[in-house]
């Protein structure tokens, strides 16, 4: 095994690093899930895209870099070091864009991928249902086959970032006498056709970063499938093991909440507050486990790039994630003490950061992109073999 960057590796992680100093906003960005804060961050993408640093790993063709995974590794890295924006087509460019690759036609490749790497179209993922959450295969919402189009009925909700998306992807049942996993086909929707109702809902801190999306016969072209018809779940799941297994969530993101947490440490201890052993073990636990997650990911990449492919492991890989974030941000909150509850403009909040609103957001992780308990399962059953009852 052999860790070390070649020195083309090293060239890259200069040149991002240069441009990346050149470029990020000096203030952060407002949040994206205000309509203000989506318009800054999708001009932050298009600045990214002109710069060639949009999707690194993408062809040239598509809008990308022509790079491979290690290198977006060291691009995330850097991203992350840079403090630049959050992605805000991160359902387009890590998930949808991934499955394109992988299912699409040339077509699809070429009328999707460019305008996702820019984020001049942006992606909402349509998934859930009031009545088909971590049984996902309960899904119920129609696309029948008229002539030369769908016309979907139905509803999704808790579509992230689907109030202000342009496009979003999703199963719909296009077999009526079909139940469960078959009979469902994964079909990309504009969210701007006639019969689309697109209806924010307020998260915990009052941000529209959820919408419900109802369908009233909608026509979508039949050209608008991805993948064979009634095969929707074999390509949705491609797209969930791209979710879970590598792309959603890139080590360096926790790599710099860890940072954080240790020059959080050291605030405290320099300002000679008392801190709780225990506290501080965690502290170095959560470094430990941000370290371990980035090695077991270039392990991952390293399979792909020699051909391999992600499998149920990602499940693992999802709620060693997930568990992190919120042991760093408990961990935190811990540090700082009652202090950790202030908003941020409360006048005594000097230095407490954002660690709240993060924790906030770390809560959903086991949640999001299929519930750990549900990962526990696939565990269970796939990895372990063990029996479903
Ligand atoms: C921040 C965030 C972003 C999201 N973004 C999107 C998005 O963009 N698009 C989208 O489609 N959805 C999105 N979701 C929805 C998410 O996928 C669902 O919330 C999730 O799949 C769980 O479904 P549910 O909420 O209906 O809960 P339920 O399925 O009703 O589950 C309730 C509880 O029961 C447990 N449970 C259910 N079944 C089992 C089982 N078989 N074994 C053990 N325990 C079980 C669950 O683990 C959970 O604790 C998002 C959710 C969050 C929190």
């Amino acid at each position: 095994m052999d860790l070390s960057y070649s020195s083309e590796q090293q060239a890259f992680r200069a040149e991002a690093r240069e441009w990346l100093e050149a470029h990020v906003p000096k203030q952060p960005l407002p949040s994206l899930d205000t309509a203000a804060g989506f318009r800054a961050h999708r001009e932050w993408e298009l600045e990214l895209n002109a710069g060639g640093w949009a999707m690194v790993p993408w062809p040239v063709e598509y809008g990308g870099r022509g790079a491979n995974l290690l290198e977006w590794l060291i691009f995330e890295e850097e991203y992350y070091r840079a403090g630049a924006p959050g992605r805000v087509n991160q359902n387009g460019i890590f998930l949808l864009g991934p499955t394109i690759m992988e299912y699409g036609t040339p077509e699809q490749k070429a009328r999707y991928l460019p305008k996702m790497a820019s984020s001049e179209e942006v992606w909402a993922q349509g998934w859930s249902e009031p009545n088909a959450g971590s049984d996902m295969a309960a899904i119920q919402a129609t696309a029948a086959i008229d002539g030369d189009h769908y016309v979907i009925n139905g509803q999704k909700t808790w579509a992230s970032r689907g109030a202000y998306a342009d496009w979003l992807f999703g199963m719909f049942r296009t077999d009526p006498d079909s139940e469960r996993h078959k009979g469902l086909t994964f079909i990309l929707v504009p969210l701007d056709a006639e019969g689309v109702t697109v209806r924010p809902i307020e998260q915990l801190d009052g941000e529209a970063g959820f919408a419900e999306v109802f369908f009233d016969d909608v026509r979508v072209p039949l050209e608008n499938r991805l993948g064979e018809s009634e095969q929707g779940w074999s390509v949705a799941m491609a797209t969930a093991g791209f979710e879970r297994g590598l792309m959603l969530r890139s080590p360096a993101r926790f790599q710099n909440t860890a940072h954080k947490l240790v020059e959080l440490y050291r605030e405290v201890e320099a300002n000679g507050d008392e801190i709780d052993p225990c506290l501080r073990d965690s502290v170095a636990r959560c470094w430990m486990d941000a370290e371990a997650y980035t090695l077991n990911t270039y392990q991952t990449v390293s399979r792909l790039l020699a051909g391999g492919k992600i499998g149920a492991e990602a499940s693992l890989n999802k709620i060693f994630w997930s568990e992190l974030d919120v042991t760093m941000h408990e961990t935190a909150l811990g540090l700082l003490g009652a202090r950790a509850e202030l908003l941020p403009g409360a006048s005594a909040a000097e230095g407490v950061g954002d660690w709240l609103d993060g924790f906030l957001f770390a809560l959903s992780g086991p949640i999001y992109a299929g519930t750990n308990e549900v990962q526990r399962n696939i565990i269970a059953e796939r990895i372990l073999g063990l029996p479903r009852k």
